[in-house]
């Protein structure tokens, strides 16, 4: 099948639209502490993934804002903030 420049976009404007974003910023550049299952290791087409543990608090941090954040997605976020 042809994959078109378009199709591409358009897949990344569906993928955009469910990433999780800080609800102040909505920037998608943020994380959270969690527990890895070291023996628990996965390799799929050279990519490593782990189980992890479910996080125990809701503390997440955005790099942008430099603070702790609430999480929210961005399709959301963008229409509660509509000059963004
Ligand atoms: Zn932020």
């Amino acid at each position: 099948m042809l994959i078109t420049e378009k199709m591409k976009s358009d897949m990344m404007d569906v993928r955009d639209e469910e990433m999780l974003c800080c609800d102040k910023c909505g920037n998608t550049n943020i994380i959270e502490k969690c527990w890895i299952f070291v023996n628990d290791v996965v390799v799929v087409n050279g990519d490593c993934y782990q189980r992890t543990e479910e996080p125990d608090d809701d503390l997440t941090w955005c790099k942008s804002c430099e603070d702790a954040c609430r999480v929210t997605d961005l399709k959301t976020w963008k229409k509660d903030n509509p000059k963004n």
